[in-house]
């Protein structure tokens, strides 16, 4: 019998932490790809390549905020600008 089994949202695609706070109030701002905490109100770059591990993502969107996660050690690739 064909059991349809629903995969939910992993944890990791929950709302991105600060990296600078810990407090997941980080907002996109105008521009792309930027990113602003309205808690400890520091501004942030979503970066291609993991400030962890060097690893290379491909952002497909940057508005995507399942992107800020590094598919390789799970860290974020938010820089602080
Ligand atoms: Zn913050
Ligand atoms: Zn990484």
């Amino acid at each position: 019998m064909g059991t349809i089994a629903l995969m939910s949202e992993p944890e990791s695609t929950a709302e991105p932490e600060c990296p600078g706070c810990g407090q997941r109030w980080l907002r996109a701002t105008s521009l792309p790809g930027r990113y602003r905490c309205v808690y400890c109100l520091g501004r942030y770059e979503l970066r291609s390549d993991c400030p962890s591990c060097g690893a290379h993502s491909t952002i497909a969107r940057m508005s995507d905020t399942a992107n800020m996660v590094c598919r390789n050690c799970g860290s974020t690739t938010l820089r602080r600008v």
